[in-house]
């Protein structure tokens, strides 16, 4: 099959079909042939293991999945895509691809559906406009996957792979820390994108754990507690936590008292297990 991350073909293809970029779906082509090798490859695609691509563009990163792995499920807004996904890698008999919005699909059941006895990742260069919302729904959802691959800004992958408790974290690295180990992987440049996008690019991966770090009663009120803590960073964790909950100093105070967290740190300053222990008590 013709190797689709040469820029000629991805031209030819594009102009064959009078296709425009959206701006609106986060659409910056792959156009740098040495990415998705690389990115397929450690993405842990394989034998015995199923693949979900979210936003396959023309093909490219499903191409380099289908050869490595049993079975490619690659999920396209864009109705558009459709056919030419079918013209370029339509020959790949362990290929389903599914037009729909990823955020609304019922990703467990698709996975029911199409994995039966096979491990299951996940492998994209994600629209950028969705980065947050689609790593919190993989996480959030339980599913039984175990590492999700993927390539954000490289912004955004610096802002998930820090540290908890350093200057860099922020609540989706606190979320995304309770769901997985985040490992950065490799950079990419605004150049190896068709058009290229203003900020660079990088591939991170989450290797999920089987069960969250620890067990809580209420997963939900964990994360408004973390949203809450970070919603004011350059303010200290009592005034931002009461005033984006509308709750009273004096009771935000106690509980912080009494989960051992000072009510004077940031709350880039507190960890895992503060955020956990607040959360119980609040
Ligand atoms: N994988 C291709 C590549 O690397 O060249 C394209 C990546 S491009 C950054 C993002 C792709 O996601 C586009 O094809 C876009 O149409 C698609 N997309 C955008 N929003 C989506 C959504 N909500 N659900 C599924 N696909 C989406």
């Amino acid at each position: 099959m013709k190797k689709l991350s040469d820029i000629g073909t991805i031209k030819e293809i594009l102009s064959r079909y009078g296709f425009n970029f959206s701006k609106g779906l986060g659409q910056n082509f792959l156009v740098n042939p040495s990415v998705c090798p690389r990115m397929a490859e450690l993405s842990f695609a394989g034998e015995g293991v199923g693949v979900i691509e979210i936003g396959p563009g023309i093909g490219v990163l499903t191409q380099e999945l289908c050869e490595l792995a049993d079975k490619v499920a690659a999920i396209e807004i864009d109705k558009r895509l459709i056919p030419v996904l079918e013209e370029t890698v339509g020959g790949y008999d362990n290929l389903k691809v599914i037009n729909d919005d990823v955020l609304k699909l019922d990703l467990n059941k698709l996975i029911e559906d199409e994995f039966k006895g096979m491990r299951v990742v996940v492998c994209a260069n994600l629209p950028y406009y969705i980065t947050s919302p689609v790593i919190m729904k993989l996480l959030e959802d339980r599913l039984p996957i175990e590492a999700v691959t993927v390539m954000v800004q490289r912004e955004a992958a610096q802002r998930i792979c820090a540290e908890v408790g350093s200057r860099e974290s922020g609540a989706v690295t606190v979320a995304v820390n309770f769901y997985s180990k985040p490992e950065m992987l490799f950079n990419v440049s605004a150049g190896s994108f068709m058009p290229a996008p203003k900020v660079d690019s990088a591939v991170m991966r989450l290797n999920v754990y089987k069960e969250p770090l620890f067990e809580l009663e209420d997963d939900k009120k964990f994360f408004t507690v973390v949203k809450a803590a970070f919603a004011q960073r350059r303010k200290t964790v009592l005034n931002s936590i009461s005033s984006s909950l509308g709750l009273e100093k004096s009771v935000v105070n106690d509980v912080l008292l009494d989960s051992g967290v000072d009510p004077r740190s940031r709350a880039e300053k507190l960890t895992m297990n503060d955020f956990a222990e607040i959360s119980r008590r609040i």
